[in-house]
């Protein structure tokens, strides 16, 4: 191709963030619920109702050690008839006068409708001495406590975290049905790349997105499957790690290659094996973000630039996989911080401006990590929040107020917030 017959202008229309969110949104649902034994289910999304079996705890329990006594019977001495172990159940009871030495999580004996502590009590000769009277039910925990027979537990669409999982355990679940968490597989696409290990010819850079990318989808709890070197840009090699790619993983997430230069074959590759579905966003970094569906699942085309890769990465791709993985909060918080200083910003796209955000007596403070350059890595480096400015409006001075995304911070929104 000469560079008369290059492309200036692209086939895709410039979407707004809304729009191309809702693009994604639409395409994907969560993936098709499993089975999965609990120690492989921590953080995934329950796909079934949990009623219970039984009610917990199934039999009325003491919570202390100490007697079993009658709270109705005034007498301050009793006489002890037995002593009733945890993980038993002898044929004890309690009668007026009488008491029955008792441990933690033994099943109250007939009768008794309180447990006397230890503490409060003097024993001698088979003889307890109360120093008070428990009041009925004291001390014991009553059948059902935690939950009844027949009741729903946990509605279908519950994160599964350690008391849910602990929940089910007691119930007597060994599996539980949920939606997997999509396997990904990253790949970097680029003639001047080679992979960290192999010496720089002049010309050449390193691979750092493919490093970088892995680490921020493993960062979100998911299994990635990282090609171990950069990509030609050379449309049928790309096509084959392609195509083996989607058939071992639920998204493909390639990186580079998607703008407007001679050798930017990702997007022509994925109009040709499937639908593009975003071409251009309106946004700064990340112009250039690609979307396509190829055989049912989900391929994003970052762009090159190690700064776009990320924020494309946190703004987009990281939402996806959380709405495969059947999650209802999709989006980190958003805070109103004030700026430390200047920013500039053009006013045709929304710009993510990195920055670190500090609290001070007077509130949320952001300060710019300096140049931001799409190539700068460091203007992401100790990053804790994107700072949105927003469409149609130029810069913002000093004190101005602005929504920082923070993007140290778990996800608590269900809505696209900027
Ligand atoms: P591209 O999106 O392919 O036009 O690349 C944009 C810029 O990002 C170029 O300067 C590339 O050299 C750089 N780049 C592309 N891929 C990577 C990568 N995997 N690691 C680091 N830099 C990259
Ligand atoms: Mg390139």
């Amino acid at each position: 191709m000469t560079v008369k017959q290059m492309k200036r202008s692209s086939d895709y229309p410039m979407l707004s963030i809304s729009e191309a969110w809702q693009r994604v949104s639409s395409a994907l649902a969560p993936l098709p619920p499993v089975r999965k034994p609990l120690v492989f289910a921590a953080g995934l999304v329950l796909a079934e109702d949990i009623i219970a079996r039984s009610s917990m705890p199934p039999f009325a329990a003491a919570s202390m050690d100490g007697y079993a006594v009658i709270s109705s019977d005034a007498s301050l001495e009793k006489s002890i008839t037995g002593e009733q172990d945890a993980g038993v159940k002898l044929d004890l009871s309690v009668r007026q006068g009488t008491a029955v030495r008792i441990m933690t999580g033994a099943p109250l004996p007939a009768g008794a409708d309180a447990v006397i502590p230890f503490e409060k009590t003097g024993e001698k000769e088979g003889v307890v001495r109360l120093q008070v009277i428990p009041k009925p039910g004291e001390n014991v925990r009553p059948v059902g406590l935690d939950m009844i027979a027949g009741e729903t537990v946990l509605p279908k669409g519950f994160v599964l975290g350690p008391a849910e999982l602990g929940l089910l355990a007691a119930l007597g679940h060994f599996q539980v049905l949920v939606h997997p968490r999509p396997r990904i597989s990253i790949m970097a696409t680029g003639n001047e790349l080679v992979a960290g290990d192999e010496t720089l010819k002049p010309g050449q850079i390193r691979d750092s997105n493919s490093v970088a990318l892995s680490a921020a989808a493993a960062a979100c709890g998911f299994d990635v499957m990282t090609a171990p070197r950069p990509i030609n840009d050379d449309i049928n090699k790309i096509e084959q790690a392609l195509v083996e790619a989607l058939n071992n993983s639920d998204m493909v997430i390639t990186s580079g290659g998607v703008s407007m230069g001679k050798l930017d074959m990702v997007k022509p590759l994925l109009a040709k094996l499937g639908e593009v579905l975003i071409g251009r966003v309106a946004m700064k970094p990340g112009k250039p973000l690609t979307f396509a569906m190829l055989q049912g699942k989900p391929v994003f085309g970052l762009p090159g630039f190690p700064v776009s890769s990320l924020v494309c990465f946190e703004l987009f791709v990281r939402p996806a996989l959380r709405l495969m993985s059947g999650l209802n909060l999709l989006w980190r918080p958003c805070l109103d911080v004030s700026l430390a200083e200047n920013l500039q910003h053009d006013l045709d796209r929304t710009e993510f401006q990195r920055a670190v955000v500090k609290s001070d007596h007077e509130g949320f403070i952001a300060y710019s990590t300096g140049s931001q350059s799409s190539g700068r890595l460091k203007s992401l480096v100790g990053a804790n929040a994107l700072l949105i400015l927003p469409i149609g409006r130029g810069d913002f001075p000093a004190g101005s107020r602005v929504k920082a995304f923070m993007i140290n911070q778990p996800e608590v929104l269900k809505d696209l917030p900027f």
